[in-house]
């Protein structure tokens, strides 16, 4: 159903309403531009904001484009922020290592590395700011499988209906059929790693500390949420993980306590309840084409290791939020190559690098090898005194380092 049913004629169409569709949506809206998203599930399941286990880490420069966007203020009060970060190498049998790195917020003028969100309230809360701009709809509960590019508009038939755009935008997600569609190449990596995801309660509260501890299996995240609750995200081998997967509530408990640890007491799972996401990566050789862009999970995916992949996607909205209100207002067609390119020049290298970084972490650190596990236990002890270079990572993971830092991405934009 159309939320307004009253446009059938768009600036943008955008294909998949989940994290990166509703957050490109609103940008675009709160900046002039009409828009249609179209998506396959209910809006009932948006509203009742059911959790699947995922939570994501969104960088302080990230942050700033939800402020930018009215996001902030209706997702502000679901927020945790990341105070200090711990990353340290370990082994269930062997115990962790000697030497560990520790991010202090203190270090950044004790402002916030990130913040942590349920996915599905942040969902919630970027379609409730949709539904704020009469210049979005919003078609639920449609798949979109074809579509028309013609030299001058994309057509879209959907439930009897024409609707048409200037541009198509794939926020399909990673299996994205539109990318499939169009033939983009992409290259692909399989980690044959799960991710384990589950939330645990914990007896003392973890004052804004996350955790990243390196086991052979894969990497072991735990981020801070609200009260006294943490988000755990446990990659493992893929056998050894259906082995986990199918475990009692009490064995699991105790397979993953050796992980966890003791820090903050007692842990339990919340509500028992365990989900897992196999751990695959891509990148695609090329964005754009006349009249369509991919954005965000469907361009490229990566191994959750550094918690990136939706902070990728929202450099991509920003900037070619930017490429679009910048056209629009200049009166140039915002679905040509000339302004696509612009996007696809800004993203494209950035991506590419972060997927090959994320890539070479995991290979680095989910293996027992001897001299490679001495070799990264001194370097980050070595690192972990370096206090130039922390804060050159710590600013790195807060969004603040790199060329092209779209304007919706600073405190202050000028778009
Ligand atoms: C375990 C795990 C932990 C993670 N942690 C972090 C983190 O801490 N920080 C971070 O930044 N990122 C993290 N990520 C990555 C983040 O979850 C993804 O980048 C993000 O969810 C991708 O959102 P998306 O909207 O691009 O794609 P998706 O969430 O896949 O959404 C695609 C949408 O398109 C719709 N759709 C698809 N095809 C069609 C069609 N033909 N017609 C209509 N609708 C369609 C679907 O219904 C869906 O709603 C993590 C990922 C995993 C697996």
């Amino acid at each position: 159903m159309i939320k307004n049913n009253k446009l059938c004629s768009y600036d943008v169409i955008i294909i998949g309403g989940s994290l990166s569709g509703l957050q490109m949506a609103v940008s675009l809206g709160s900046y002039g531009i009409s828009v249609c998203v179209i998506d396959r599930s209910k809006i009932n399941n948006i509203l009742n904001d059911e959790f699947d286990g995922r939570t994501c880490a969104i960088a302080s420069a990230s942050s700033n484009l939800l402020k930018h966007t009215g996001v902030w203020e209706k997702v502000e009060k679901y927020a945790s922020p990341m105070l200090d970060i711990h990353i340290q190498d370990g082994d269930v049998v062997k115990g962790m290592s000697a030497y560990s790195m520790h991010y202090d917020n203190n270090l950044v003028n004790g402002e916030a590395l990130g913040y942590i969100f349920e996915n599905n309230t942040l969902r919630r809360c970027q379609y409730e700011r949709l539904c704020e701009l009469d210049n979005i709809d919003y078609i639920e509960d449609s798949q979109v499988l074809d579509y028309e590019i013609n030299d001058d508009e994309v057509i879209v038939e959907i439930n009897g209906k024409t609707i048409s755009g200037k541009l198509l935008l794939a926020c399909d997600g990673k299996f994205s059929k539109i990318r499939e569609k169009e033939k983009f190449k992409t290259i692909n990596w399989d980690y044959k790693q799960t991710a384990i995801v589950c939330t645990v309660d914990t007896k003392d509260n973890h004052n804004g500390v996350a955790l990243e501890l390196f086991f052979p299996g894969g990497p072991f995240g735990v981020l801070p949420m609200q009260g006294n609750k943490m988000s755990v995200i446990w990659s493992e081998q893929d056998e050894i993980a259906k082995q986990v997967l199918k475990m009692n509530n009490n064995d699991f408990k105790e397979h993953l306590k050796q992980r966890f640890g003791d820090w903050l007491g007692d842990i339990s799972v919340t509500d028992n309840k365990v989900y897992s996401y196999p751990l695959t990566a891509h990148h695609t050789t090329g964005y754009i084409k006349h009249r369509l862009a991919l954005v965000g999970d469907s361009a490229h995916s990566m191994h959750p290791i550094a918690g990136q992949g939706f902070n990728m996607g929202i450099r991509d909205i920003a900037s070619l939020t930017e490429c679009i209100v910048k056209a629009k207002k200049a009166g140039r067609d915002i679905g040509s190559i000339e302004t696509l390119k612009h996007y696809e020049q800004y993203r494209y290298f950035d991506n590419a690098s972060l997927v090959l970084i994320c890539d070479g972490l995991v290979k680095l650190f989910s293996n027992d090898i001897g001299i490679i596990r001495t070799l990264r236990v001194a370097g980050m002890g070595i690192l972990n005194k370096i206090i130039p270079a922390k804060k050159f990572f710590m600013q790195h993971a807060r969004g603040m380092v790199g060329t092209n830092i779209p304007s919706l991405l600073k405190k202050y934009t000028d778009l």
